[in-house]
């Protein structure tokens, strides 16, 4: 996982992009807080107290977009949580508002849709995530949003469960791997799966959700 410098990182090419298909890039995560400098070097807390402790955080999907059917995206979006809750102690549980505290919040917005970053019409920025509080304050923290005007799933647009894997990453406290790989690389590629870049990045934040033999070796005396 890259360590953040505090300047533009230039990232390895990946494949896709030294082919020089198209490739759709993430700006980042939305960091809002004016003080930022102290909070960057522990990048580390994410939605828990402690990294050991377990932690429980809500989701709501608050808008649908045009382009997808709403029992899709809820299915897509739920996959891709229960993705990052294969490899850490996070359980994701319903919210009962779009603006209570500790929710990673869902919506797809055109233009100007409510914050202080507009989208930019089909193509260029596909979705926004802001990182956990207190780096950004309640109730955005955690929060994603996808640019409506993208032809989300069709042809040449963008896979929304991928697409959303990535700003998951973000609203859980990660930031972005140099690995070309891994689905936290700034550009999107099509992944059904958390790569091993993403699943030690997010183990440095959040307890291990351990199986089988690992939970054994743990937990023995
Ligand atoms: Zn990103
Ligand atoms: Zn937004």
């Amino acid at each position: 996982l890259a360590a953040y410098s505090g300047v533009r990182r230039i990232f390895p090419a990946s494949p896709a992009l030294t082919r020089g298909d198209p490739v759709r890039g993430c700006t980042g995560p939305i960091i809002e807080h004016p003080q930022i400098g102290q909070y960057i070097g522990s990048a580390g807390s994410g939605w828990g107290q402690a990294r050991q402790d377990p932690v429980a955080v809500s989701y709501f999907i608050e808008r649908f977009g045009e382009k997808l059917p709403g029992e899709k995206v809820r299915e897509m979006v739920l996959r891709a949580l229960e993705e990052w809750a294969r490899y850490v102690e996070i359980r994701f549980v319903p919210a009962e508002d779009p603006k209570a505290t500790h929710t990673l919040n869902f919506l797809f917005g055109k233009r100007d849709h409510g914050d202080a970053y507009a989208f930019d019409g089909p193509g260029g920025v596909a979705a926004h995530a802001f990182y956990p509080a207190p780096v950004n304050p309640e109730s955005i923290a955690g929060d994603v949003h996808f640019d409506d005007d993208e032809p989300w799933q069709q042809a040449t647009g963008p896979d929304f469960y991928s697409v959303a894997l990535h700003e998951i990453g973000h609203a859980l406290g990660l930031l972005h791997s140099d690995d070309s790989d891994a689905v936290m690389y700034p550009y999107y590629q099509t992944l059904p799966t958390l790569q091993d870049d993403d699943i030690r990045g997010i183990r440095r934040i959040y307890a291990t959700h351990c199986i089988g033999v690992e939970c054994a070796m743990r937990y023995s005396p």
